[in-house]
């Protein structure tokens, strides 16, 4: 007799798809499910000869075609599709087996079905999966939360699966419940920082300094040699390059300035409101993908109020040097508001984090991955409960060595009328955060004089309410 499945997975769209071939190159057993038949079919017709893959038609047969405790790695669009792949499952499933969702799920919606399937005895793994198809098929970054018992069980296979770096897997536990998701979704929060900054740098080099597309490619792929060794940067240069096959022009000046967005970036927004952590570099980005998304408010307010007035001008050496230390002292910052609200969530719902830990995972796989992470994660190696990356002392020399480049690039944008929300929201929150004393005062007396909200004294213990209009 067959022996049964060691892992399934439902739902075979582009990341499903390959993450079963990825489970079956590493020579798992995989059965095979998807909503509509045809996605299952077309996998084994066009990659059934790379493994040993178990499709099915149905639920019922899928569910009986795996070996106990039953596992399956859910790959639906993330939202209501997984409640109702859960509850079919779950209807076939026996207490001990486990369901792992592996979409980019709402980190609350993973605490609460954690909660409704513990009730029925059955675990619950929720588990990011970064790195984009490639990822899926040739190793991504997984961060898995949820229930521990059921990750020890299931972590030999998983750990498979990902990409390892220096022989280390880009795959661990996280933390429960909805740990893994959270992680997931700051870094697609980071991610979202790192593009829009990429897009301002570009965007000065373009307008202020008209160099062409393909030019500002070069000097992107030359960034990659520096501390800013990154995928981001690498395929930004790639992007930069790449000629339009119809037209002939630069690809990039054929594409709608229009930024779409899944999500992920707002809600790390959202969540980072709700706990109170200033993420500003992320949000800028959230929200400059919206404003990207108003065309039409865009056209009419350009000919209402004038579009760029800048005549391009010459960038010797030094010019752009100072955009690339502008561009990492704003990552530095984004990474850091980034890893704070991961610290900050970490205690909000008891998830015990490890940051170190996480840059370990980040370093391969993943969108964001980069030289960088080695850096982050020495840090926390030698600082472990260091409140913010900037105190630890590799970013603080190297935001201190890019101050003055960030400035003059500021300065640069802000005069020429180029929107670099990021850049400057970054450099507003690093002037922020190093004032031992910043202006709250005043804010603090307004508002103690309209509401009677009172304040506390730099002089004395305590509570205290005036009465401002008052003489004397
Ligand atoms: P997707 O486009 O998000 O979703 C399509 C899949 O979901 C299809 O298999 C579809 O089945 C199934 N589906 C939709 N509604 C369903 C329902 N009500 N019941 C059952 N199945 C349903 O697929 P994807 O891009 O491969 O992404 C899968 C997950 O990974 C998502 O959560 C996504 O956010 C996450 N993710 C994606 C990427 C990426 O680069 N694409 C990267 C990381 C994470 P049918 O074929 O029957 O329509």
């Amino acid at each position: 007799m067959t022996e049964l499945a060691d892992l399934g997975v439902t739902g075979l769209a582009v990341m499903g798809a390959n993450l079963a071939r990825n489970a079956a190159r590493k020579g798992l057993r995989v059965a095979l499910h998807n909503r509509t038949d045809e996605k299952t079919d077309r996998l084994v017709a066009e990659h059934g000869g790379e493994g040993d893959f178990r499709p099915s038609h149905s639920v019922a047969d899928f569910v009986a075609s795996l070996a106990v405790p039953r596992v399956v790695i859910i790959m639906v669009k993330a939202g209501k599709p997984v409640d109702g792949v859960i509850e079919e499952l779950a209807e076939h499933m026996q207490p001990g087996d486990i369901i792992v969702d592996g979409g980019n799920s709402l980190f609350e919606d993973t605490r609460r079905r954690a909660a409704t399937l513990a009730e029925r005895q059955l675990h619950f793994v929720g588990m990011g999966i970064s790195g984009g198809e490639e990822g899926a098929l040739e190793g991504p970054s997984m961060m898995p939360g949820g229930s521990k018992e059921a990750w020890d069980r299931i972590a030999p296979m998983v750990t498979r699966m990902a990409v390892s770096v220096d022989g280390t897997p880009c795959c661990a536990y996280m933390g429960p419940d909805g740990a893994g998701h959270y992680v997931k979704m700051v870094h697609n929060g980071i991610e979202y920082a790192d593009m829009q900054l990429i897009t301002e740098a570009y965007d000065l080099l373009r307008t202020v300094y008209g160099r062409s597309a393909a030019e500002i490619g070069e000097i992107f792929a030359g960034w990659k040699s520096g501390d800013l060794d990154s995928y981001l940067i690498e395929i930004t240069a790639a992007v930069l390059a790449k000629k339009d096959p119809a037209t002939g022009n630069a690809l990039v000046d054929m594409i709608v300035d229009e930024a779409e967005q899944k999500g992920t970036g707002r809600w790390t927004a959202q969540s980072a409101l709700e706990l109170g952590v200033p993420i500003t570099a992320i949000t800028e980005a959230v929200f400059a993908r919206a404003l990207s998304g108003r065309p039409a408010q865009r056209r009419a307010a350009e000919k209402a109020l004038g579009g760029l007035r800048i005549e391009p001008r010459q960038a010797g050496q030094a010019e752009i040097d100072k955009i690339r230390d502008a561009l990492y002292a704003s990552k530095i910052i984004a990474y850091a508001q980034g890893f704070e609200q991961l610290a900050v969530a970490s205690r909000q719902y008891d998830w015990n984090l490890n940051p170190g830990l996480i840059a370990t995972i980040w370093r391969g796989g993943c969108i964001i991955r980069a030289r960088f992470l080695d850096r982050i994660r020495e840090g926390y190696d030698s600082h472990p409960d260091a409140p913010s990356l900037l105190l630890q002392d590799y970013f603080r020399d190297a935001v201190l060595k890019a101050e003055q480049a960030w400035r003059d690039v500021v300065v640069l944008a802000v005069q020429n009328g180029v929107a670099v929300p990021a850049f400057a929201s970054s450099l507003a929150y690093y002037d922020g955060v190093r004032r031992a004393r910043g202006p709250a005062n005043l804010l603090q007396g307004l508002r103690d004089y309209f509401g009677a909200h009172t304040y506390r004294r730099t002089d004395r213990e305590g509570s205290y309410h005036i009465r401002w209009s008052q003489d004397g």
